[in-house]
Formats: structure tokens, sequence, C-alpha cells
């Protein structure tokens, strides 16, 4: 592993290597929920970080599609990986689009891997959004902003060096902060235990009374900050990217199985026929092509990560169900696609389907 190359492409012969290194560490990691401090070192050696970031930052600034594609290999090697990457990314491209000067600071250190970012803005987006009074609230101050609250959810806040996150001001206005961690009143709580993906560290972050200096601020102070464009990401493909990855990884150790069992051969190639159909629309829509809508893709994604990960704990049967067998910890993670970042159309549709009422 000393002399690697960074990845210049998916379609780099070496991402199977990386592929290779991530899998075989991803039950370990799943069963001890620990940090995946060394999978994290790998992607950087292999320059993936560069993928996401412009070259002026030293990134190689890959293109929207091969970013999915990158992230689709990733993913059915090691999904905890490659959601706290998601996350990570967010973080860089929030920082990478923002106006705050700092940015001269933190990108060559994220780009290379030696920093963790990450990102707190759910209760700006899908989290707490029913309760009248904000999570974070900030005060304008002579050179700065007071944030006061906490950011219900951040993955991998322990281990950050900076935090994206975004506060409301009294007036209603919002704004969104690349915020450093040993900055006086900041702290994370320890990790929630989670269904699955514990190992990406995720929990509540506080901002107690916490003095951010003008100079890290990415946007505002406006209305509806996320609906800025800062960090745009690829159409919000990145979520089904990831259901799809891990179907694939079910569907393959199906069509393993049923190389010696016919009673599983159709069920394993109607479902691999159902996911490469959505690969197929996944990537249209990367590069630009509408085949489908993203929220029609998130939702057949969804359901092919549930409906793959049982399939593949059906044929595995009682051994799949012992801690430390995948097709257990596959059907856990499907799990977290119906909580996460789960656009409310798809959430309603998944539930009218769970009660059979139907299209
Ligand atoms: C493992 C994991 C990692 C995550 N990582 C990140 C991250 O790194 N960064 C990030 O920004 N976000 C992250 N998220 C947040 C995620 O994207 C969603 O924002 C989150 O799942 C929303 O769930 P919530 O419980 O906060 O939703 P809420 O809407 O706050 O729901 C919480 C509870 O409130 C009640 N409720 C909900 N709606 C209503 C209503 N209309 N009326 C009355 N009661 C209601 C329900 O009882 C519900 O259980 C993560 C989530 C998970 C699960």
């Amino acid at each position: 592993m000393a002399n690697v190359q960074p990845l210049r492409s998916p379609d780099d012969p070496a991402l199977d290597d990386l592929c290779r290194e991530l899998a075989a560490r991803t039950d370990a990691q799943d069963v001890s929920g620990a940090w995946p401090a060394e999978q994290l070192q790998l992607l950087g050696k292999f320059g993936v970080y560069e993928w996401f970031l412009p070259r002026e930052w030293g990134g190689q600034e890959w293109s929207g599609a091969d970013c999915i594609r990158g992230y689709l290999r990733l993913s059915e090697a090691c999904l905890a990986t490659t959601f706290i990457l998601t996350q990570r990314t967010g973080a860089c491209q929030r920082i990478a689009d923002g106006d705050s000067p700092r940015k001269s600071e933190l990108l060559p250190r994220l780009v290379t891997g030696e920093s963790f970012a990450t990102v707190g803005i759910s209760h700006l987006t899908t989290s707490r959004r029913h309760l009248a009074r904000p999570a974070l609230e900030a005060e304008e101050t002579a050179n700065g902003f007071t944030l006061h609250g906490f950011s219900p959810w951040v993955t991998g806040g322990l281990h950050a060096e900076t935090i994206v996150t975004g506060a409301t001001l009294a007036d209603g206005r919002q704004i969104l902060a690349a915020v450093p961690t040993d900055l006086p009143g900041v702290s994370s709580d320890p990790p929630q235990e989670l269904v699955g993906l514990s190992s990406s560290h995720t929990g509540a972050v506080r901002f107690d009374k916490v003095l951010v200096e003008r100079d890290w601020l990415l946007a505002g102070p406006i209305e509806n900050v996320m609906a800025s464009g800062i960090g745009g990401n690829t159409g919000g493909l990145q979520t089904s990217t990831l259901a799809l990855g891990l179907a694939r990884s079910a569907i393959r150790y199906l069509s393993i199985e049923a190389e010696k069992r016919d009673e599983l051969r159709e069920p394993a190639q109607a479902l691999a026929r159902d996911a490469e159909t959505a690969v197929e629309d996944l990537l249209s829509l990367a590069g630009g092509r509408e085949s489908c809508t993203p929220q029609d893709l998130r939702y057949r994604a969804n359901s092919l990560a549930l409906r793959a990960s049982q399939a593949a704990l059906t044929a595995a049967k009682g051994a799949g169900y012992v801690a430390g067998h995948p097709a257990g910890r596959w059907c856990r993670e499907a799990l977290f696609f119906l909580v996460w970042s789960c656009p409310q159309p798809v959430a309603n549709a998944a539930l009218c389907n769970l009660a059979g009422l139907g299209d």
C-alpha cells in the first residue's frame, strides 16, 4: 500500500484495490462501532477527497456523473465509510463555494485528508421543522455572530476540526458558517447508538454562546440559506446512489448463493435487473438526462435496498441473523434510507406502500 497513486477516474483499476481494502474491514467495523479512521486514511491515500474539489484547491474536480460512479463503487464496499464521506464532502463543497476567506487555510488540509470536516444542517432542512423555535439561534455582534443551541445530527462531529452549520437570527434570516470545533462553547455529545451505521459516530453538537468571527461565514444572513445554492449537490442523487450500492452488495451475495440453490435463481435475477435499470437511470440523471425524476429514483432505490437486503437475509437464514454476517447488516443499513434526508413525498409513498394502499 506504500506507493498509491491518486485515482484519476471511476474507471481506474486501482479503485478495485481500494474497494477490496474497504470491504475487508466492513463487518468488523460494524460489530465494533469504532470510527473508521483507517478507512478514511485509505480514502486520502487514494486521492478520493480530490474528486469533489476544484483544481485551485488541489482537487481533481470530477464531473457529477463520475462522482456518482465513484460513490456507487465505494458504497458497495463499505456503506458506513461512504456515508461519512458524503457528509465530509458536503462540508468541503460548502466551504469551497462559500465566501469565507478562511477557505485558503481549510481546503488544502481537507483535500489531502489531514483534516476532517462535517455538516450539521438538518435542523434547517429535514429535522425539527415542526417545532416553533429554531434548534440553533444566531445573534449578530460587532465582528461576527454568537451561536446558541444545538445541531441534532452531526456525523463524526467528535472527530471534526470544522463543522459547517447553519443558524437562525431573530428576524428569521439564516447564516451558514464553518465553525472550528476548538472554539470555546462547542461540544459534541457522545455518539448515538444507532440501528445501523453506528461507526458513523453521529450525535448532537452543542453551541453554548459560541462567538464565530465574520471571516468564518460562508453565506448569509439571508432567508432560507439552504436554498442559496452553496455547496450544491448533484441533484440530491447521493442518497439514491448509496442505497443502490447497498442493494447491489446484497444482490451479489444472493446471486452467488443462487449458483448452488435453484430456488434463488429467479429472485436474484429479477432483483439484479431491477437494480441495473435503476443504476442506468441514476447515471442518466447524473449526466443531465431526465430518464425519471430524482424522487422516483429515490423511491425505487429505497425499495431495492430494503427488498434486496431482506432477500439476502432470507437466503442466509438463521446464520444471516447472527451479528457479524453481512446479510443482517444490510437489512439494518437499508432502514437508514427510510430516514436519511428522505423527501416527504418519498416517505409518503413508502408509507402508502407499506399500508397496502397501492399507487
Ligand atoms: C445516522 C444518521 C446520520 C445523520 N447525519 C447527519 C449529518 O451528518 N448532518 C446532518 O445535517 N444531518 C444528518 N442526519 C439527519 C437526517 O438527514 C434527517 O434530518 C433526520 O433523519 C430527520 O429525523 P428527525 O428525527 O430529526 O426528524 P424530526 O422531524 O425532528 O422528527 C423527530 C420526532 O418528532 C416528531 N414529529 C415529526 N414530525 C412531526 C409533526 N409534523 N408533528 C408532530 N410531531 C412530529 C416525531 O415523533 C419524530 O419522531 C443524520 C441522520 C441519521 C439517522
